[in-house]
């Protein structure tokens, strides 16, 4: 008899903390975790490597067929610190998409159609016939709206921003606070107010305020949550 599977689908915004979160579930649900994040990232990365603006909207669709994106479970000498690997033409891109200019060129690549179009697609092959716990923008309402559960992550404009902050300093890069908060703000109203797949609750999403919250406290709702309905 096949194996029952399962899906949970993460939707918020920038530094709600989705990331850190998903990759703890997966680990104790044992399931595959999806950054789909990661893959804007990387479409970004190669972009601007060959020289084509992030606001090229057509330059950027006909070189789509050039990118060929894998991501998986960190292996060996890969257990660095990433949460997941992410390969770009076969080569391992993991940290230089989390640069700190990757995230705005993502931001400004994903609304693009040709763009989420072939992400989307990769995305739901990915999660054909195996639990997986997705998380990005539009999991839950377009990626993977069956999911059994969907889940919409969110925290105060300030806590988000401080958050960033945090994340930075670990990579390396030198933000003020002023500079996290226009950043936030800034990829709100983008991912919010773009045509295409904007950012909203999933019908029926879990609305979860991590204000305040540990990740091991958010970690545990969701996981005893989601025990609840498998
Ligand atoms: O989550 P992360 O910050 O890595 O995502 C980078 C950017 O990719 C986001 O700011 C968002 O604009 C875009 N994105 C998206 N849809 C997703 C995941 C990410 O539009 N499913």
């Amino acid at each position: 008899m096949a194996k029952k599977t399962f899906q949970i689908a993460i939707d918020g915004p920038v530094g709600a903390g989705k990331s850190t979160v998903a990759k703890l579930v997966a680990e104790r649900l044992q399931i595959l975790y999806v950054d789909t994040g990661a893959m804007y990232r990387a479409v970004a990365l190669y972009m601007k490597r060959n020289g084509v603006s992030w606001e090229d909207e057509e330059a950027i669709s006909q070189r789509l067929s050039e990118l060929t994106i894998t991501l998986s479970r960190p292996v060996d000498d890969q257990v660095d610190g990433r949460n997941v690997t992410v390969t770009l033409n076969g080569e391992d891109v993991s940290w230089e998409i989390r640069k700190a200019d990757m995230g705005e060129g993502a931001s400004v690549v994903s609304q693009y159609q040709a763009v989420r179009k072939k992400l989307v697609s990769l995305q739901q092959q990915l999660a054909t016939n195996i639990s997986v716990i997705m998380e990005g923008r539009d999991i839950g309402t377009k990626v993977l709206p069956k999911a059994q559960t969907k889940i919409y992550l969110d925290a105060g404009v300030q806590e988000r921003a401080r958050r960033k902050l945090e994340q930075s300093v670990k990579l390396g890069h030198g933000i003020t606070f002023e500079a996290a908060v226009k950043d936030v703000e800034t990829r709100d109203a983008r991912e919010m107010g773009r045509k295409i797949d904007p950012l909203r609750p999933a019908e029926g999403a879990w609305m979860l305020n991590t204000t305040g919250l540990s990740i091991t406290q958010v970690v545990d709702r969701i996981v005893e949550r989601v025990s609840g309905e498998l």
